[in-house]
């Protein structure tokens, strides 16, 4: 029996939205997509590994910091990347037309960001576990709340 292998770093996988038990299941449900509940729609366990997606009631609450410090990043690294390119002074609108570039660019990037927010997320909380065939994922059932689910 030919076993695959998944060699997957936490780099790949977390950007790649893998699950981050296993890194070879999908957390989400549909490719990125600019359709906000098609995109934001995450398989509740890893098809792969059984692993919950969802570990806590608000478990996801937090991403919106991860989202804020990766736009950030994006921000300083297209400002540097107009800089050295483009370049800026205070005699023309060259700092105004980055300045509109850059929204644009976020807009944009934004399905993708608020899906590696989470894939971050939840890599923080969920270590890989390399022999995830031999142990069962950590039971969750009496963190979560279907009444609350969606609430957030
Ligand atoms: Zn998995």
């Amino acid at each position: 029996m030919s076993e695959k292998k998944v060699s997957r770093g936490y780099f790949s996988s977390t950007i790649g939205c893998y699950c981050p038990r296993c890194r070879d299941g999908k957390l989400f449900q549909h490719k990125t997509t600019i359709s906000f509940k098609k995109n934001m729609l995450m398989n509740k366990h890893c098809p792969v590994c059984g692993q919950a997606s969802e570990i806590e009631v608000g478990f996801y609450y937090g991403t919106s910091y991860v989202s804020y410090a990766l736009a950030l990043g994006i921000c300083v690294a297209s400002l540097a990347l107009w800089y050295f390119t483009i370049g800026l002074s205070t005699n023309d609108n060259r700092f105004f037309i980055w300045l509109g570039c850059n929204a644009v660019l976020l807009v944009v990037l934004q399905p993708w960001l608020m899906r590696v927010s989470r894939s971050l997320w939840i890599s923080w909380f969920v270590k890989y576990d390399p022999d995830w065939k031999q142990h069962q994922p950590e039971d969750v059932s009496e963190r979560m709340n279907s009444d609350q689910a969606n609430n957030w």
